[in-house]
């Protein structure tokens, strides 16, 4: 059961001591979701910082104006500490024992894996993003959305619906948008630091990953992976490689596209997309991941080319025939 808006407002507000947790690997629906609640905390007097555990990325740095950090000691045991964008302790493991310190936990999210495990759960797996979510959290606290914390609900909502593309994306989605744009928000400026502010190296790396390109079922799933050594290579950031697994999944006739990312010798971490039927929440599931039906996980403990026949089984389990 969730709780309502009213009931983690109350939780919030009460509060002086609060941490946020965004989920590792952060994208910008958990970065913007996060900074959007810090600044409006922080308007009501509150004590709140982001606590990270990996760098920001760097098409997501603009919105951080001294809300992110990765010391634990910055404040003692909070009163309240809130999962952003992230429904399980596995998503944050840097943070866990910290988060654990806390009087209080909230969970605000939209995977539709997430489990309720706080004291105070808010989970709808129907919310586009979180963004969405802390938008109706904030107007339910009555606190201000101005433009700094317009522009960071932009930025979460925009990425997690493809800029309004994938099907999660609801009138109520673009009427939230819009009573963004009365706050003042420059849209086509935060559409250009996230999305027009790639590196040379982003475009090689992306050259060498589509040079692995398979498919399988006639053309049903499209799959391909990146290695240490292609990064190397190249020069590029393993985040950098963000975004790839959309363009396959936009080839015709793909249902699932895959994206494989060597974390180590015997680590993978697996990248999944459909497009209109295949529940790819459900194929992260049975490897210990999650997500959404459209957008899924998961982490793999084998190298890049075990993982690759591995899910190539399962998608020929799952969809063949
Ligand atoms: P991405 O492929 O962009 O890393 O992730 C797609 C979606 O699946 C995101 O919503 C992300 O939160 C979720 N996801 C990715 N990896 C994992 C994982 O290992 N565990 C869980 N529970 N969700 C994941
Ligand atoms: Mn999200």
């Amino acid at each position: 059961m969730n709780n309502t808006f009213q009931e983690i407002g109350n939780v919030l507000l009460n509060s002086e001591n609060i941490l946020l947790y965004p989920h590792l690997n952060m994208d910008g629906d958990a970065m913007g979701s996060a900074v959007a609640l810090c600044r409006v905390l922080r308007s009501a007097g509150k004590n709140c910082y982001v606590l990270i555990e990996d760098k920001v990325p760097d098409n997501l740095a603009f919105m951080d104006h001294g809300y992110c950090t990765m010391d634990q000691n910055i404040m003692g045991s909070p009163d309240v500490s809130v999962c952003v964008d992230c429904g399980d302790e596995g998503r944050f493991p840097a943070r866990v024992d910290k988060f654990r310190t806390s009087k209080l936990t909230v969970c605000i999210d939209h995977h539709r894996t997430t489990e309720n495990f706080c004291d105070y759960n808010c989970v709808d797996p129907g919310s586009a993003a979180t963004g969405q979510l802390i938008f109706k959290l904030i107007k339910e606290m009555n606190l201000p959305i101005d433009k700094e914390t317009g522009e960071a609900l932009f930025a979460a909502i925009t990425t997690d619906t493809g800029n309004f593309q994938y099907s999660n994306t609801t009138e109520e989605t673009h009427r939230i948008v819009a009573e963004l744009y009365e706050s003042g928000i420059e849209a086509n400026k935060v559409s250009v630091a996230i999305y027009e502010n790639n590196s040379i190296q982003r475009l090689m790396v992306n050259g060498k990953i589509l040079e692995t390109l398979e498919t399988i079922l006639d053309g049903k799933c499209a799959l391909c992976y990146v290695t240490q050594a292609m990064l190397e290579e190249t020069g590029a950031m393993m985040e950098e490689t963000e975004g790839i697994v959309q363009q396959l999944r936009a080839l015709a006739g793909v249902e699932v596209a895959v994206f494989l990312k060597e974390k180590d010798e015997n680590t993978t971490k697996v990248s999944m997309r459909s497009k209109s039927y295949a529940d790819v929440a459900e194929i992260a599931a049975s490897f210990g991941g999650g997500g959404h039906i459209r957008a899924a996980g998961a982490t793999i403990n084998h190298s890049v080319t075990e993982s690759l026949e591995i899910i190539k089984q399962k998608l020929i389990e799952s969809l063949g025939a």
